[in-house]
């Protein structure tokens, strides 16, 4: 059983089919769907199945590993040869406003530096 923060997690109730979704991508891992509300032409996620509140959450190198290469491998698949952005935000300063692990892949448009 999840605990109850997992409980109310958005991305644990989009996993697990709760919350209806089109999956992009489904691995025993992870999933991939697009943004609810879009920054680029292109606004994907990619998100691990197992509920982890940020990356400094995650010890397993493995899975990091897997969900930056599906990330790479889903932004080539959606045309993104011009190149893309990934994007790991983390806790309350870094912009992080879902608490369960999850890479944005944005493309379509060119990618400003600095971020806001
Ligand atoms: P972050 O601010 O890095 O935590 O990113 C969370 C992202 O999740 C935001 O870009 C939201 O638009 C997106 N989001 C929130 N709820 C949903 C949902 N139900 N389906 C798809 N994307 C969502
Ligand atoms: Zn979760």
């Amino acid at each position: 059983m999840p605990n109850a923060q997992e409980a109310s997690c958005v991305f644990c109730k989009i996993v697990s089919g709760e919350i209806q979704s089109k999956k992009l991508l489904d691995s025993e891992n992870c999933i991939a769907i697009s943004d609810l509300n879009p920054q680029a032409p292109t606004h994907l996620l990619v998100i691990p199945k197992d509920h982890y509140s940020d990356i400094t959450q995650c010890q397993k190198s493995n899975l990091l590993g897997e969900l930056f290469s599906q990330a790479s491998a889903l932004a080539l698949k959606h045309s993104l040869n011009k190149g893309f952005r990934l994007v790991v935000n983390t806790g309350n300063e870094g912009g992080q406003t879902v608490h369960h692990l999850h890479i944005h892949v944005l493309g379509g448009r060119f990618m400003g530096w600095p971020p806001g």
